[in-house]
């Protein structure tokens, strides 16, 4: 069975897509990971990532660094969302996505473009929403664990920021698949959240 889980930042998705992974013993691929490697190897060349040119050349990054604490922070996330903008970057990307897609048994994956693009024939396709004011109330309490003090209006402000970004882009925009179905995690726990998209697929497959 092949899940595709898409959806904007701080919306769940990714919570939802490895407790399914988990639930279904199916192995999960996190996509935003890997724009975020082309990011950060963009940074750490000091090249420059509204460049489509510099942005390719960053996609032959090895495979250590989806590890690197370093990706899954703001700084990086933003420049992500920036690079994952060009086309050849994202054709540069796809083939990888589509082998993790189409491996036997199945797979779970989550980004912005999964039921769309990277595996449009997906048995269960789940498009996870919560409002921008929640979203940057989970991204702020994430931010001061890991002992950052962002104010309230700059993380907002981002995640505005980046939801207009990865939705107006001409190539594979982020967009709910005409047969995902919404999953608005507004008023939601984790647990109930996950209880849901559980039922959700069932519904699917
Ligand atoms: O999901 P995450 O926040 O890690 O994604 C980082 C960025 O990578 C997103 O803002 C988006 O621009 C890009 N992305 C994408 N397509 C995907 C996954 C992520 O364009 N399938």
């Amino acid at each position: 069975m092949v899940i595709a889980v898409d959806g904007p930042a701080a919306s769940g998705k990714g919570t939802i897509a490895r407790a399914l992974a988990r639930h279904y013993g199916l192995p999960h691929l996190d996509t935003g990971l890997l724009y975020r490697a082309v990011a950060a190897t963009v940074l750490r060349g000091g090249l420059d990532p509204t460049l489509e040119a510099d942005a390719v050349s960053a996609c032959g990054f090895e495979d250590e660094l989806l590890a690197d604490a370093w990706l899954r922070t703001d700084d990086v996330g933003k420049i992500a969302s920036v690079v994952s903008a060009h086309p050849r970057v994202r054709a540069a990307l796809l083939a990888r996505q589509k082998a993790f897609a189409t491996q036997p048994g199945g797979a779970v994956l989550d980004g912005r473009d999964i039921g769309t693009v990277i595996a449009p024939d997906a048995d269960a396709k789940l498009f996870i929403q919560a409002t921008p004011e929640i979203r940057a109330e989970r991204r702020h309490r994430e931010l001061q664990k890991a002992g950052l003090a962002p104010d309230m209006d700059t993380v907002l402000a981002d995640i505005r920021a980046r939801d207009e970004r990865d939705s107006s882009r001409s190539d594979a925009p982020m967009v709910a698949a005409q047969d995902a179905v919404l999953l608005d995690t507004t008023t939601l726990s984790i647990e109930a959240a996950v209880q849901r998209a559980v039922e959700l697929v069932e519904t699917q497959r």
